[in-house]
C-alpha cells in the first residue's frame, strides 16, 4: 500500500473542516481510503465480500469466545494502565457484545427491535507489559499504521499468534500533525479480516503479525484515571467504548455512514453492508443529537424515514448515547468470527476449558494479584467459593450472595504456582486449575 496521496487528502480535509480544533478520529477512515484509493477495482469485492459474509442461517449458533491478550507499552507511567483498568475494559466488551450494557433502556423505541446481542464473550489470557522509549506516530507519508507498537526490536510488544488470539495494543497514540500544526488524534484502529473473499492479500493487516486492535491508553476502559480532552475539543466521555467499536471493525463491520462522510463524499447510497442500520450520510460529532436525520428518505428495511441511529457502536456519538449493535451487524461479525477469523475460537478449545464444563470461568489465568470468577449461572442459595493451594491447604472461603454472577479473588501475597478454586453452586462442587505469577 502507498498512502501518500490519501494521508494527504486526509490532512487537506481535516484542516478544511477543523482549522481551529483537530478532528478526532478511528483510523479505519484511513483504512478505508487507503483501500479505495489505491485498490478502486477492488471496491466492488470489498463490498460482496460484506455481502457474503452477512448471510445468514449458514453458521453455527451459541456462545462464541475470544481469547484476548492486552499489550500494555507505555513511556509515561500514566500509561502504564493498572489490571484494574484492563479487566473493566474486558468486562465492558463483554457487557456490549451481550447487550447486558446497563444502558440499554437508553435506546429510543423505535430501534428497541433492531438491536442485537452477539453472543461473543472476551475472555482475557495475559497481559504483555513493555515500558519504551519509543513514540507512536501514525506516519502521514509512511506506508503502515504503527508498525513499531507491535514489534518488540522496534520498542513494541510482539503480538501471540494473531489467528488464534485477539491482541489489543494499548499506548500514546501520537497526535495526528502536519509539520508543528496538529490536526488531528487518532483514538484507535483495527486491521479487518485479512481473508475475506475477493481481499487482495495486502488489504488487511499489511503483515499478519501486526494484525489486531490499537487503543489510545485514555480511550480504554471505563474506569480510566487520565482524562480525554483536546484544546477546543474539550473532555470527552471514556465508557471503554472506543474498543467496543474497534473489536467491531476488527469483526468486519464498517462505519454506519457506510464510511463517506470523513473522508469520501457524503451519499446516503454508501452502505456498510448491514441493512438495518438506517441510511445515514454523516458521522455523529461525539454528541448526542438524537435529532440527527441525515437522509431524510424512506428506509427500506423499516418502511419509513428513520433518524441517523447515533446509539450504535460504529457511529462517533458520545460513548453516552453509544448502547447497540444491530441483528444486521451481529451476524456479519458472527458470520466473520465463525468464517475467516475461525482460528481464535480454535485457542478457546486448547487453551481454556470452557465455562460450561466446569459451571465457572477464570479471568484472567494466569493471574497476577487477584482473578475474577465468571458464573456461567448466577449463585443460587448456598453457593459458595473456596481457593486452595497446590497442597491442598485451603487459603480462603467465601459465601457467594444468591444472584452473584461473578466475584473477584484477591491474591496478592500469594507465592507464583498452581492453585485450585472450587466453586459450589448449591448443588455440587467444580473445580478449576488457577497459575499464579
Ligand atoms: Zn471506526
Amino acid at each position: 500500500m502507498k498512502p501518500l496521496t490519501s494521508l494527504f487528502l486526509l490532512l487537506l480535509s481535516c484542516l478544511t473542516a477543523n482549522a481551529q480544533t483537530p478532528s478526532i478520529l478511528c483510523g479505519n477512515d484511513i483504512f478505508n481510503q487507503i483501500v479505495r484509493t489505491h485498490h478502486p477495482e477492488l471496491a466492488a469485492g470489498f463490498d460482496a465480500a460484506f455481502d457474503e459474509a452477512r448471510q445468514p442461517g449458514a453458521h453455527p449458533r451459541g456462545p462464541l469466545t475470544i481469547n484476548v491478550v492486552v499489550h500494555v507499552v507505555w513511556k509515561d507511567p500514566a500509561e502504564n494502565l493498572s489490571d484494574d483498568v484492563i479487566y473493566d475494559q474486558i468486562a465492558v466488551l463483554n457487557a456490549d457484545y451481550n447487550r447486558l450494557n446497563a444502558d440499554t433502556g437508553n435506546l429510543r423505541p423505535q430501534f428497541q427491535p433492531a438491536a442485537g446481542a452477539a453472543d461473543i464473550h472476551f475472555n482475557l489470557v495475559a497481559i504483555e507489559r513493555v515500558q519504551t522509549n519509543a513514540l507512536f506516530e501514525i506516519d502521514v507519508l509512511g506506508t503502515d499504521l504503527l508498525g513499531n507498537l507491535k514489534h518488540s526490536d522496534e520498542g513494541g510488544s510482539d503480538a501471540w499468534d494473531t489467528d488464534h488470539y485477539l491482541n489489543i495494543w494499548v499506548c500514546k497514540i501520537q497526535p495526528l500533525a502536519f509539520g508543528p500544526i496538529v490536526i488531528g488524534q487518532v483514538l484507535g484502529f483495527a486491521f479487518p479480516p485479512n481473508n475475506l473473499p475477493h481481499w487482495p492479500a495486502d488489504s488487511g493487516a499489511p503483515n499478519l503479525d501486526e494484525d489486531g486492535v490499537v487503543i489510545d491508553f485514555r480511550a480504554f476502559g471505563s474506569n480510566n484515571p487520565n482524562p480525554l480532552e483536546f484544546p477546543g475539543v474539550g473532555t470527552l466521555s471514556v465508557k471503554g467504548r472506543t474498543p467496543t467499536h474497534e473489536v467491531g471493525h476488527y469483526l468486519g463491520l464498517r462505519h454506519i455512514w457506510g464510511d463517506g462522510g470523513v473522508l469520501g463524499p457524503n451519499d446516503c447510497d454508501q452502505s456498510d453492508g448491514v441493512d438495518d442500520t438506517p441510511y445515514a450520510n454523516a458521522q455523529s460529532n461525539f454528541d448526542c443529537d438524537v435529532s440527527k436525520n441525515t437522509c431524510p428518505q424512506v428506509e427500506l428495511f423499516y418502511g419509513t424515514d428513520m433518524p441517523d441511529l447515533i446509539e450504535n457502536y460504529m457511529d462517533y456519538a458520545s460513548e453516552d448515547c453509544m448502547n447497540m449493535f444491530t441483528k444486521g451487524q451481529v451476524e456479519l461479525m458472527r458470520n466473520v468470527l465463525t468464517g475467516p477469523r475461525s482460528g481464535l475460537l480454535e485457542s478457546v478449545a486448547t487453551h481454556q476449558p470452557s465455562a460450561t464444563a466446569a459451571g465457572f470461568r477464570l479471568l484472567p489465568n494466569p493471574a497476577n494479584d487477584r482473578v475474577r470468577v465468571d458464573l456461567s449461572t448466577p449463585a443460587s442459595a448456598g453457593s459458595s467459593l473456596q481457593l486452595y493451594g497446590s497442597e491442598g491447604r485451603l487459603l480462603q472461603s467465601k459465601t457467594l450472595p444468591e444472584g452473584t454472577a461473578s466475584e473477584w479473588v484477591e491474591l496478592g501475597g500469594l507465592p507464583p504456582g498452581l492453585y485450585m478454586v472450587r466453586v459450589h453452586n448449591g448443588r455440587q462442587w467444580s473445580a478449576e486449575r488457577l497459575v499464579v505469577r
